[in-house]
């Protein structure tokens, strides 16, 4: 009999809740369970015992080492490895140790990573402490086996200096508002509200010796030139399109290592682009579908390495071509284990639906820049809003049928009806009779409501998905806080509800648009509605630091002010790293083998005028000397625009860091860029493919 495989490797590398329950006595079980459930603090006792059986469970396995695995505001993981040896004994035998202190706490130096201007360098202690709701597992690579413990990062004086600890917090603080709004539909039994998260993660996989060749690629992540092939992605046969042996092993190795780590790895398709791919998992708690978001992207990396691949998570690796997103799904669910996003049959007489509906309208109509910042990345300023998915414009699908019920509402104050779907008329009778839906999707919405969830589509691929939860927990919980002050206090619930959804969605309204998000009239419409469009990942930062902003994060405690005037700078900061080292790239790549490779073509073309015309001097050489004249006027421009770009990335450098200068990089660098590209991209067009010094769109996007 074929064996399970899924079964067989699911979760081995977790130690889990039934590892857990298997290992741990059944009080200490119980009380951490406590912990992780309720948000207890977890005493030194339970600890000491839950570690004690976590260095077993991972010995067994092979471990040697463990780490505080932790998500500094790089945006990826850190992780600083110590064996379990603790000193020899007498008879010179190590002893292994691990303690309940070691587990919960940890020290790292922090001085080195982004700090925003919390932490000077001689003020370098930075604290890393065990989060026990997302599960400690095992990496095996060739470090060995080490036990990876999830921790939030912070500084000596308790500023968060990761991306865990304020979407924790945001976490508690949705759940808290939540809880609030139920009891007043009289859910006393609901305790907790989990965001669930379920994040697409896109990719492109290209050949790892022609990525090897490209140090835009080795660098940056993206090709900073390139001409495009004969053949895009216009006759759309690579989306859902039968998967290629190689892709296919590959996919296979992922989901099992995936697996292993107890993620649900569940939808594999081939993407729009050549070469781009899709990973969906089922859906999460936030925190945990963090975590696990970020080691599916470690992982598509280490698993691409080992078969001659590379992944790219980057937002954009190749102009004229779709780029990579994460559609970031996000519901609310209780503890009783209900679907606050689950509109049921009639949404028009589910009013708890309906005001939670409305109190999110409301929270992104009210905060789209930071939404906006919440999913930006450089990377992802070459999407949103330059004519490929989601605009940069934030605006809500919410389909016809919940359209239909907010018209009624808005205009009659009351909603009587919910329209249905119907049956779906295939036309062939062997066929069966589908259930239609009662709303169709839409690809172009960046905030779609998907029939028991919203589906935030901006996030950029690379980038974690802990800020983008972060910001939407705050905003809708901020919104709910406000909804429950007010009907707690009403003389007549029902009445007082009824006005209040009615209200909110009048005033919110012109977020909602059902429409074609692409196009040029959607752009100009959103303006007429006062709607904005914050073009660059630069000109959203201020949208964090705003005192509306300040003092919402700081009422629900997931920031103070100090640990946003951080993430501000840490973003600018960014900012203009990403774009000095993709100009300095660009700079190497013309001076070191664009120039080198068009100056011997041009060599070569001369030579073969000379030597035609030596042996036969009437020849017509019009064409040699035409490519001749073309290319070493283009190899000129290249020539000036290079020398043009390195006198703006060294005015950069002089520029006030912060805001300053990632302004600078945005309006002036980036655009130099442009220039120098623009004749590169002419010359690969027309220059011996033989004497091209780097693999081409076409090598890295059809021969993989
Ligand atoms: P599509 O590409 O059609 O949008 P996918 O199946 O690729 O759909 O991805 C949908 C994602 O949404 C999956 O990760 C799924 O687990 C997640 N999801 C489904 N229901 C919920 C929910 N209630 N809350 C959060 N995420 C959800
Ligand atoms: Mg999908």
């Amino acid at each position: 009999m074929a064996k399970d495989v899924i079964s067989e490797v699911f979760a081995i590398d977790v130690f889990n809740d039934v590892v857990m329950a298997e290992r741990l006595p059944k009080k200490v079980y119980a009380t951490l369970k406590k912990t992780i459930e309720e948000g207890e603090e977890l005493d030194l006792d339970i600890a000491n015992i839950v570690a004690h059986a976590m260095k077993e469970w991972a010995l067994e396995r092979g471990a040697t080492h463990y780490t505080h695995w932790f998500q500094p505001m790089t945006g990826i993981t850190a992780e600083k490895h110590d064996s379990f040896i603790s000193a020899a004994s007498n008879g010179g035998k190590a002893i292994l140790e691990f303690s309940g202190k070691e587990l919960i706490k940890g020290e790292p130096d922090a001085s080195s990573f982004p700090s925003g201007g919390l932490r000077a360098t001689f003020e370098a202690r930075g604290y890393t402490a065990w989060d026990c709701t997302s599960p400690a597992f095992l990496r095996e690579d060739a470090a060995g086996v080490t036990l990876c413990i999830p921790t939030a990062f912070c500084s000596y004086t308790g500023e968060a200096l990761d991306k865990k600890t304020p979407l924790l917090r945001s976490m508690e603080a949705i759940s808290t508002q939540a809880v609030r709004v139920l009891k007043l539909f009289g859910h006393d039994d609901v305790k907790k509200v989990d965001c669930s998260v379920g994040p697409e993660q896109e990719y492109f996989l290209v050949d790892k010796e022609k990525y090897m060749k490209r140090e835009d690629l080795i660098y940056t992540g993206r090709t900073l030139f390139g001409a495009m092939p004969p053949k895009g992605q216009e006759l759309d046969d690579h989306y859902f399109g039968s998967i290629k042996e190689r892709i296919a092993g590959y996919m296979k190795e992922l989901n099992v290592e995936l697996w292993k780590l107890g993620i649900l790895s569940k939808t594999q398709h081939n993407e729009v682009a050549p070469a781009q791919h899709e990973m969906a998992p089922i859906y999460g708690t936030a925190n945990i579908a963090t975590d696990h978001n970020q080691l599916v992207m470690e992982t598509m990396k280490k698993v691409a390495k080992r078969r001659g691949l590379e992944c790219l998570l980057h937002e954009k690796p190749f102009a004229g071509v779709n780029g990579s997103g994460k559609h970031n799904n996000w519901s609310l669910v209780t503890n009783t284990g209900k679907n606050l996003l689950e509109p049921g049959k009639t949404p028009h007489e589910n009013i708890q639906f309906l005001l939670i509906l409305s109190a999110i309208i409301k929270a992104v109509d009210e905060n789209a820049a930071l939404l906006r910042l919440s999913a930006s990345n450089p990377g992802n300023d070459h999407r949103l809003g330059a004519n490929e998915a989601p605009p940069a414009i934030i605006s809500i699908f919410l389909g016809e049928q919940l359209e239909d019920v907010i018209s009624q509402l808005i205009e009659t104050g009351e909603a009587k009806s919910s329209k249905q779907g119907g049956k779906l008329n295939i036309g062939v009778h062997t066929l069966p009779e589908l259930k239609k839906d009662a709303t169709d999707r839409n690809r172009t919405s960046p905030f779609a409501f998907t029939g028991n969830k919203f589906e935030f589509r901006m996030v950029a691929s690379s980038m974690s998905i802990a800020g983008a939860n972060t910001v939407l927990n705050t905003i809708v919980a901020d919104v709910l806080s406000d909804m429950a002050d007010e009907l707690e206090n009403a003389e007549n619930f029902d009445l007082a509800v009824h006005d209040l959804i009615k209200k909110t969605l009048t005033d919110h309204q012109r977020v909602i648009f059902n429409g074609n998000g692409y196009s040029e009239e959607w752009v100009a419409e959103a303006e007429r509605r006062g709607l904005p469009n914050v073009k660059t990942m630069v000109d959203a930062v201020p949208s964090l630091i705003s005192e509306k902003s300040i003092k919402m994060f700081e009422k629900f405690k997931v920031f103070s002010e100090v640990e946003l005037h951080s993430r501000a700078e840490i973003n600018y900061e960014a900012y203009s790293k990403a774009i000095n080292i993709e100009a300095k790239t660009m700079i190497e790549m013309v001076n070191k083998k664009y120039i080198p490779a068009v100056i011997k073509a041009v060599a070569t073309l001369a030579e073969s005028i000379n030597s035609v015309k030596a042996a036969v001097p009437s020849a017509d050489v019009s064409v040699q000397t035409t490519l001749l004249t073309d290319t070493s006027a283009l190899l000129a421009k290249a020539k000036a625009a290079v020398i043009n770009l390195q006198e703006v990335v060294t005015e950069a450098a002089t520029k006030e860091e912060g805001a300053e200068q990632a302004t600078y990089f945005k309006d002036v660098v980036f655009s130099t860029m442009a220039e120098l590209r623009a004749p590169i991209d002419s010359l690969e067009l027309i220059i011996d493919k033989e004497a091209w010094p780097v693999p081409t769109y076409g090598e890295l996007l059809f021969e993989v």
